[in-house]
This record gives C-alpha cells, sequence and structure tokens, in this order.
C-alpha cells in the first residue's frame, strides 16, 4: 500500500479483513502524515433516502437533533445527476455508478471501522425559522474533521495488524514479466525493495509538484498555493506510467479555490483548511480593475467553488477581493474569523476601497455602484435555496442571492488561487485495478483515491473527494486481497 490517507487505509482495511497481509508506505513522518485527506473538515457527500439512513450513519442523532433539522433526502440520482452535470457530462459512467451507489454501504463500512460521523450544521445549512435546512447534498462530516478521519483509520489499521512505516518513500515499482511484484522505497535515506503480490497506489494527485503542474495545467500554475500536503507531487502516477500504465480524465484540470491571498506555499495543518474564503455567493468578487467576473451566486457554493478558483487565477495580478456589508457578514463561514486572515474594514465604500491593494479604487466603487442599481430587490433573500433574487442588465449577472451592498461597515478578504487536488490520473476499472495503455489490467497493480483519473472535469460537487477514496480505496483492497 503506497499512501496513508483515506483512498490508502481504506484499501489497507479492506485487503486485511479479506485475508491479506498488508503493509503501509508512506513518504511524511507521521506527525505531517494523512495526506490531503488530514487538511480536510471531513466532509462527505453520500446518497441517502431520508432520515432512517442518515441515522444508520450516525446512531448518536438525538430526538433534538431531529427537530431542528431538516436533512431532505439526496438519492443515488440526485448524487448521479450532480456528477454528471458539474463535469459537462464527462464523468465515466461506470465508476460514477460504482461510486454513488456504493456511497451509503461504505459509509457504514467505515463507521465499523471506527469512524464517527454527525451532521454538518456549520457549513452546509442556515437556521432559517428555528430550523436547519441542508441545500447542498453534503450533509455529514467526520467528527474530528480530517485528522479525526485519519485518527480513526490509523487506530483501526493498526488494531488490525497492519504494519505502517513512515518516511517511506516508493520511488518505483518492481515488476516482471508476470506484473508488479513491489514498490522500489527509501525509507529513513536507505532503499531497498518491498515485494508483494500486489500493490495498490494511493499516493494523491501532483498538485505539490510546480513543474508538473506548469507541465500539464498550463502557464501560472506553478504560481498557485497548494492547499494541502506537499508530498503529493505526483509519485504513484509517475511510477505507473513508467511501466505502461494508461492515462486517464482531465489531465489539464483541477480542483482550485479561493485561498487567502498570505496564505503558505504548502497548506499548514494547524490551520486546515480555513485559508478557504467560501462566502462569496453572499457578497461579490472583484479584481485589480475593480470588476466582477464570475456569476458569484451561479448555484450553491458547493458546485461552484472547486472552479472559481481558476478564474481567480486568470485575473490580472491573479488575485480577487471578495466584498460583504453588514445585511449578509452575520452569515459568513467560520473561516472568516481566523487570525490568519487578509481582511480590510471600513465604515464607507470609498474608505474600503483604499484599503483593498492592488485595486482600481474608481473602477470598484463604479462597479459597485452599477451592481447595487442591478439588483432585483423584490425577490425574498433566502440562503436555503436558489432563490433568484439576482441582478439584471450587466455584463455579469448575480443569479442568485444578490443583495446590494450598502450597509457599512464593509468588509474585504483578499484571495487567490489555492489548489487542492489535480483531475488527471491513472486509468482504472470498475474493481481499481490500473489498466495499461493496452487497456487491459496490469497484474497485480490497484489504484484508488487522488491519483486516479476519468471522474472529475472542469469542477466537482463538494465532499466528493473522500467519498472517492472509500469506495475505491475498499474495492480494491478487496480486488488485492484475491491476487495475494
Ligand atoms: C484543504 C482541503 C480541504 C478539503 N476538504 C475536503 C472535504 O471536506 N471533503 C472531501 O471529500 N474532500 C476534501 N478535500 C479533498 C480530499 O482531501 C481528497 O480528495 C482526499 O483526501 C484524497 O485522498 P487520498 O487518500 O487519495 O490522498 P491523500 O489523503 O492526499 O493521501 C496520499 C498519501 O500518499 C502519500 N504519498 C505521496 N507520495 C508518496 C510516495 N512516493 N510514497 C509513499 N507515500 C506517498 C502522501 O504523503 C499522503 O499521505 C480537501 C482537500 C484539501 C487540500
Amino acid at each position: 500500500m503506497v499512501g496513508a490517507g483515506n483512498a490508502a487505509f481504506c484499501a489497507a482495511l479492506s485487503a486485511r479483513e479479506n485475508g491479506a497481509e498488508v503493509v503501509v508506505l508512506e513518504r511524511a513522518p507521521k506527525n505531517l502524515s494523512g495526506g490531503n485527506t488530514a487538511f480536510t473538515a471531513g466532509g462527505m457527500r453520500v446518497a441517502y433516502d431520508g432520515v432512517d439512513d442518515l441515522r444508520t450513519l450516525m446512531p448518536g442523532l438525538s430526538e433534538d437533533d431531529l427537530a431542528v433539522s431538516d436533512f431532505g433526502s439526496y438519492p443515488v440520482t440526485a448524487f448521479a445527476n450532480d456528477i454528471a452535470r458539474v463535469t459537462e457530462y464527462r464523468a465515466d459512467p461506470d465508476l460514477a455508478d460504482i461510486l454513488v451507489n456504493q456511497s451509503l454501504d461504505t459509509l457504514r463500512w467505515m463507521t465499523d471501522q471506527g469512524v464517527r460521523f454527525v451532521p454538518q450544521y456549520g457549513r452546509q445549512a442556515y437556521k432559517v425559522g428555528g430550523r436547519f435546512k441542508f441545500w447542498g447534498g453534503l450533509t455529514i462530516e467526520v467528527s474530528g474533521g480530517g485528522q479525526g478521519l485519519v485518527d480513526a483509520l490509523t487506530r483501526a489499521a493498526v488494531q488490525a495488524g497492519i504494519a505502517i512505516h513512515y518516511n517511506t518513500q516508493a520511488v518505483g515499482l518492481i515488476t516482471d514479466d508476470s506484473g508488479v511484484r513491489g514498490v522500489r522505497v527509501v525509507q529513513d535515506g536507505v532503499s531497498r525493495d518491498e515485494l508483494a503480490d500486489a500493490v495498490i497506489l494511493a499516493s494523491g494527485g501532483f498538485q505539490a509538484n510546480a513543474e508538473m503542474r506548469a507541465r500539464y495545467l498550463g502557464p501560472g500554475w506553478d504560481l498557485a498555493k497548494v492547499r494541502g500536503t506537499m508530498y503529493n507531487t505526483g509519485d504513484g502516477i509517475t511510477m505507473a506510467l513508467a511501466i505502461g500504465a494508461s492515462a486517464a480524465g482531465h489531465w489539464s484540470g483541477c480542483h482550485a479555490v479561493g485561498w487567502d491571498l498570505n496564505a503558505p506555499e504548502f497548506g499548514d495543518l494547524r490551520v486546515g483548511d480555513h485559508f478557504q474564503k467560501h462566502s462569496y455567493p453572499l457578497g461579490v468578487m472583484v479584481n485589480a480593475d475593480g470588476r466582477r467576473f464570475v456569476d458569484e451566486g451561479a448555484d450553491f457554493r458547493n458546485y461552484t467553488y472547486a472552479k472559481y478558483g481558476s478564474r481567480i487565477l486568470a485575473q490580472p495580478g491573479r488575485f480577487a477581493w471578495q466584498v460583504f456589508d453588514q445585511k449578509v457578514i452575520p452569515l459568513l463561514r467560520d473561516e472568516y474569523r481566523i487570525r490568519e486572515v487578509t481582511k480590510v474594514s471600513a465604515a464607507t465604500l470609498p474608505e474600503l476601497a483604499a484599503k483593498m491593494d492592488g485595486v482600481d479604487e474608481e473602477g470598484f466603487l463604479a462597479e459597485i455602484s452599477k451592481y447595487n442599481d442591478a439588483v432585483q430587490t423584490g425577490v425574498a433573500f433566502d440562503p436555503n435555496i436558489k432563490d433568484g433574487r439576482r441582478t439584471a442588465g450587466l455584463p455579469v449577472d448575480k443569479t442568485n442571492w444578490a443583495n446590494t451592498i450598502d450597509e457599512g461597515p464593509f468588509e474585504a478578504y483578499a484571495v487567490t488561487c489555492g489548489i487542492t487536488f489535480t483531475f488527471g490520473g491513472l486509468r482504472i476499472t470498475p474493481n481499481a485495478e490500473v489498466l495499461g495503455t493496452d487497456l487491459r489490467p496490469i497484474h497485480g497493480l490497484f489504484a484508488a483515491g487522488e491519483l486516479t483519473g476519468g471522474l472529475f472535469y472542469f469542477n466537482y460537487p463538494g465532499g466528493t473527494g473522500l467519498t472517492n477514496g472509500s469506495v475505491f480505496g475498499r474495492i480494491a483492497g478487496r480486488g488485492a486481497a484475491q491476487v495475494c
């Protein structure tokens, strides 16, 4: 097993319960392990038909929770449609089908491994009329967030007798005429061969590799900030391509978001995902010219945030400011309240403009004035639904949740592009076997998670990355055990 994130541990546990001896090889030292998984809030998208399904994942849900919550339902058809729609109908239908249909059962299996789920009240539901209404198909998160997930899976792996080697980087696959026979590793600076009947690659995408970003995503992407681990440099992908694996998916595409302008080059586990700034549907985003450049209200945050990072990267100077007034400031997500935030505030818009570094003040004030005039105030504002409260007649309209920006004190937050993970990767079968360029499985080689390609193109429904790793990790583990 190469990697020690969510996909890897789900694969390792599944291989173990199917009878295999398992060794986990993790490049990072123990205190920095867990990959991108450790940086997440642990939000996991899962199909459910109603609260009874959710209760199987969260047996601790109380009558009080139920009384104040409208969980609705998120049937498999809705999950499948969301994947198809946001990927512009390019997602591999076979992989998507498995992901969606096995999501609930896989998360139940994770609870058997000791993972605990809770409702995502803070980020995925607004309280209206005394009740929380969940609006974006992303209803649950792991208790303790991404670190809680890594801790729970690590505990389960240790209990299951799985050996975990940290500071151990896989650098190549060992093959013979029958297929893959193991992994060449460097452990604490010493090279050695780890022989195995099967290898599962779950070592993440290439987003932390500036050279590969520029090569595959295009010019300018070398300048993006990395939201998560510095260790996902595409090693697993490179190793597999070197022995004839087939590349699949959107190699020039990635998941990238609005991320604090002054965040460090790589993620910081202390801050986790809080450098992100995802309340833009409640306000406006302007560039250096003071101009808006996206429809901030095109859809719920879960269906736009992963593609708006690249739109920010394309702006002059690769930055934007998000602007809010008092009508919505109380609704901003928790990540706007951290110490490490690039924020200015002012009583009036001209004072705010003067403080927004790099922004053309007159251009900004003219833009807000035109925007305010274009808001259709006759429609009620409701953040729990796509309320249709929009602007009309602007070159870039805002089509939901449009409020005038006129009640000070105002706040503005500076963001740049933060890359989460890359979409291109290894081609796998529905059984998580890695295919060669002849489209035949490479014997003994499996892959799961971020380093596989074919599911995500252009965009991504929030919370699908972890579920993808869990579903296909579990499948890969089962398949690998059969080879052993
Ligand atoms: C800030 C942030 C927030 C996110 N929030 C969410 C969310 O709420 N919900 C969601 O679904 N997704 C979220 N994601 C995406 C999610 O993190 C990924 O989709 C998922 O964690 C990928 O899991 P993985 O196991 O494939 O990779 P990872 O968890 O990244 O694990 C890969 C592992 O491989 C190791 N590795 C790399 N190279 C080698 C090598 N050569 N040898 C040995 N080991 C190696 C790495 O050190 C790492 O431990 C978020 C991502 C970030 C960065």
